[in-house]
């Protein structure tokens, strides 16, 4: 089985929430309003055992365990563009775009062999799959694949913080795993969202107040932008209270 690819930059997968490696959320923390994503995936789902090492493992009380996905996430709305994206739909970041948007169309959180379920384009997306465009996928493997490599050993290389994090959040937040198992039980992948001010001070992170000071300003256009918006309640309380507590940190001396 083979498959091509080939974006056409019709910039239609450039709207609501994106993936970060820790790397690229801090060096685009003035540009993306940022939080945690937790994705909970129950086990004997095909992916559980790569969510596992990239993310980290939950034992409940019933002798089951949960493997959750923890990623920093630039957190949009889906009706939402991506700051970074031009009027002329290109992405004005193009050569330093984070590595989730070099990776597109693949996804390092999934098993390589799996891929070719991701080429298929949405309703909408102008991707090219045609024969007349590259081959990016064959017999399992993808072609060219160093932004697929680097992106994964990026994310392997987070691990260790991710899982400092997630300790802390389960040990202060005990009803974090409440949440986690309710979202688990969804048919459709649930999320929980944490703050990204919680995981600077769970990391002890030393750019906090500066890492703060960065998101304050685009927190609050967020705030004004889905203010008075029935349909974006959640992400609008969202930014008013991560607005708040990053004015906290970002007075606070390291
Ligand atoms: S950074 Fe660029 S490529 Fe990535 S979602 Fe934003 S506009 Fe699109
Ligand atoms: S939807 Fe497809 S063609 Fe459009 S920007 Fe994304 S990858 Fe490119």
């Amino acid at each position: 089985m083979a498959n091509h690819f080939q974006c056409t930059a019709c910039g239609k997968c450039c709207y609501g929430q994106l993936p970060l490696t820790c790397k690229d959320a801090f060096a685009n923390a003035e540009r993306f309003p940022l939080c945690l994503v937790w994705t909970p995936l129950r086990y004997g789902s095909k992916d559980y055992p790569l969510v596992a090492t990239l993310g980290t493992t939950i034992k409940l009380a019933d002798r089951k365990e949960l493997a959750v996905l923890i990623v920093p996430t630039a957190y949009l709305p889906s009706s939402f563009p991506c700051p970074a994206l031009g009027e002329d739909n290109l992405c004005r970041i193009h050569i330093n775009k984070p590595s989730r948007c070099k990776t597109m169309p693949f996804y390092p959180y999934r098993e390589e062999r799996y891929q070719a379920e991701l080429l298929t384009p949405r309703p909408g997306w102008a991707c090219d799959t045609s024969t007349a465009a590259p081959l990016v996928f064959q017999d399992k493997k993808i072609v060219f694949r160093d932004d697929f490599d680097h992106e994964r050993r990026d994310l392997l290389a987070q691990v260790p913080l991710l899982r400092r994090y997630a300790e802390y959040m389960l040990k202060y937040s005990p009803s974090l795993v409440s949440s986690l198992i309710q979202a688990a039980s969804k048919v459709k992948a649930g999320h929980v969202v944490t703050s990204l001010s919680s995981f600077l001070t769970a990391t002890k992170n030393a750019e906090a107040s500066h890492i703060a000071q960065l998101q304050l300003p685009i927190l609050n256009t967020y705030v004004e932008q889905t203010a008075g918006d029935p349909q974006l309640t959640d992400f609008h309380k969202n930014y008013v209270n991560w607005s708040k507590e990053m004015a906290y940190l970002s007075q606070r001396r390291q």
